[in-house]
């Protein structure tokens, strides 16, 4: 049995190349739904018309210059589930919007970027999904791999690194190189603020780069992004000040909303907000190595602390090059 604890974007693409080369797997996730930090939330309760409407409030696009990325992207655009968003975004300081920059062609989910996630793992009749499952503990005794006392011939690990430690089991010294391995990079914070309003008060924007603010680093423009016009933005706070208030995070809604009116210039208030905590939102460094496979244990990790990241397609290759490396330890092994 190959079980990947893991359920974003690195743990699909893991459990999709064991079963590409003949592996059944099972997935363990412990959240309700599937995609991770590739996160969609549908608005309820606003008082306005998006009720309903789902909203991205985790990564905020996608990029594709991988070969192979590029083809399940193709994919998803030729089945309506992805766009090309822009290429294009505004520069702003704590005073307003001062430029724009060009860059790679950015990507957006049609669904909200939960929907990749959940069509790809539609794709994988060899895998078994469990949703609400949490794993605590990944072990080594008596030359046996368990995951919650369930023997297992390999398991792999997809998600931030200090989430992974958590659940490896200190006490075995065959666990040492891995958990050494998930040691040597930090992990920032943020928070993701939506706020939903009556109308679009701004000036037309994708999405906006905030440089040396002390509250906002980045102002995505879902309506634009989601391509329904929506009056709808998410800001992203600055991974300092969200580290200072992990334990209350509604505590900087006000100073949000005070720096979304003075960057954007705004005329409105936002009838509905909302925040989500990412503990551990992006790593501020990455390894240049793909992903990590012991090969006693048979304990891999993979995420966008691999490959270069920290991206989603970066986590996509970082899951799919376990998947392969583990496949061919195990077809070694039998
Ligand atoms: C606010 C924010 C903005 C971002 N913006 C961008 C962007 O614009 N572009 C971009 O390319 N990337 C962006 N990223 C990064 C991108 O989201 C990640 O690189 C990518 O989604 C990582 O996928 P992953 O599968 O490696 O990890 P995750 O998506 O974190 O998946 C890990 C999974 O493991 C599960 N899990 C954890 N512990 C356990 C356990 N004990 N038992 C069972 N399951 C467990 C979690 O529930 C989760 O589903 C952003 C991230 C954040 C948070």
């Amino acid at each position: 049995m190959v079980i990947v604890v893991g359920g974003g974007i690195s743990g699909v693409a893991c459990a999709a190349e064991l079963n590409a080369h003949g592996f059944e797997v099972e997935l363990l996730d412990r959240g309700h739904k599937l995609g991770g930090r590739m996160a969609s939330r549908v608005i309820r309760d606003s008082g306005t018309d998006y009720d309903g409407r789902v909203v991205d409030i985790g990564a905020s696009y996608f990029t594709a210059s991988d070969e192979k990325f590029l083809t399940v992207v193709e994919d998803w655009k030729a089945r309506g589930l992805a766009r090309g968003w822009t290429d294009a975004f505004h520069l702003a300081s704590p005073q307003g919007v001062s430029g724009v920059r060009a860059g790679p062609m950015r990507y957006a989910a049609v669904g909200g970027l939960r929907s990749l996630i959940e069509d790809l793992a539609s794709q994988l009749p060899n895998t078994a999904f469990q949703r609400n499952h949490n794993v605590e503990l990944v072990s080594f005794t008596d030359g046996h791999l368990t995951v919650d006392s369930r023997l297992v011939d390999a398991v792999a690990i997809c998600m931030p690194d200090p989430q992974a430690r958590a659940i490896l089991d200190v006490r075995a010294p065959e666990m040492a190189a891995t958990i050494e391995a998930t040691c040597g990079v930090v992990w920032e914070p943020t928070f993701a603020v939506t706020a939903v309003f009556q109308t679009a008060s701004w000036s037309p924007f994708d999405g906006v780069f905030v440089n040396d603010d002390s509250v906002l680093t980045w102002i995505a423009n879902d309506g634009s992004r989601r391509g329904d016009g929506a009056p709808v933005l998410v800001a992203h706070v600055n991974p300092v000040l969200a580290a200072g208030h992990l334990a209350d995070p509604a505590a900087v809604i006000p100073r949000v909303l005070a720096a979304l009116q003075r960057i954007l210039a705004l005329s409105e208030q936002p009838i509905w907000v909302d925040i989500q905590r990412w503990t551990y939102a992006r790593p501020l460094i990455a390894w240049a190595d793909d992903c990590y496979l012991d090969d006693d244990t048979n304990v891999g990790l993979a995420s966008d602390a691999w490959a270069g990241g920290p991206r989603i397609e970066t986590a996509w290759q970082s899951g799919t090059a376990l998947g392969q490396r583990m496949a061919e330890r195990l077809t070694a092994a039998t």
